[in-house]
């Protein structure tokens, strides 16, 4: 383990920007590529989103994110205490959402799985849900 910090904001909208900036600032330590960045940038936005607009559905909660930098990459968790995911297998298939009402597209574990090397996600109905990804 080379670093470590853990961050926790409200799940609000604003707070999507905030949490890819500071996911990408601190692994930025791992010297990156653009390329690599951005990807980091982009799956961070997609759990983060994901845990606002489905985990608490708007409402007021807490978004945690805890980043660790290692020699072979960079790990990020982004948890939430909200709602829970009947089905983890479905919600991960490409296409499948469950607000398709609201201009979703449910491409977003679908992007997170192929921008990072590895995704896995955790949920537990009414305690919340855990992704973890690493690049
Ligand atoms: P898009 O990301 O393309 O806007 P989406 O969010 O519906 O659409 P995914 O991000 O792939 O698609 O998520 C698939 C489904 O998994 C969601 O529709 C939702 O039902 C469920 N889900 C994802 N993240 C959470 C979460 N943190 N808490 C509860 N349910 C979730
Ligand atoms: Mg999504």
């Amino acid at each position: 383990l080379i670093n470590e910090m853990k961050l926790e904001f409200m799940s609000k909208s604003n707070n999507e920007a905030f949490g890819r900036i500071v996911a990408a600032a601190f692994a930025s330590q791992l010297d990156p590529t653009v390329e690599e960045l951005a990807d980091i940038k982009t799956a961070v936005s997609e759990a983060v989103t994901n845990a606002i607009i489905h985990g608490y559905e708007n409402e007021s909660g807490i978004v945690k994110m805890h980043c660790r930098l290692y020699d072979e990459g960079v790990e990020i968790i982004v948890s939430d205490n909200g709602k829970g995911i009947e089905d983890v297998e479905l919600a991960r298939q490409p296409l499948y959402t469950s607000k398709p009402d609201m201009e979703r597209s449910g491409m977003g574990f679908t992007v997170m799985e192929s921008f990072m090397d590895g995704v896995e996600i955790f949920s537990e109905i009414n305690a919340g849900t855990t992704v973890t990804m690493f690049k």
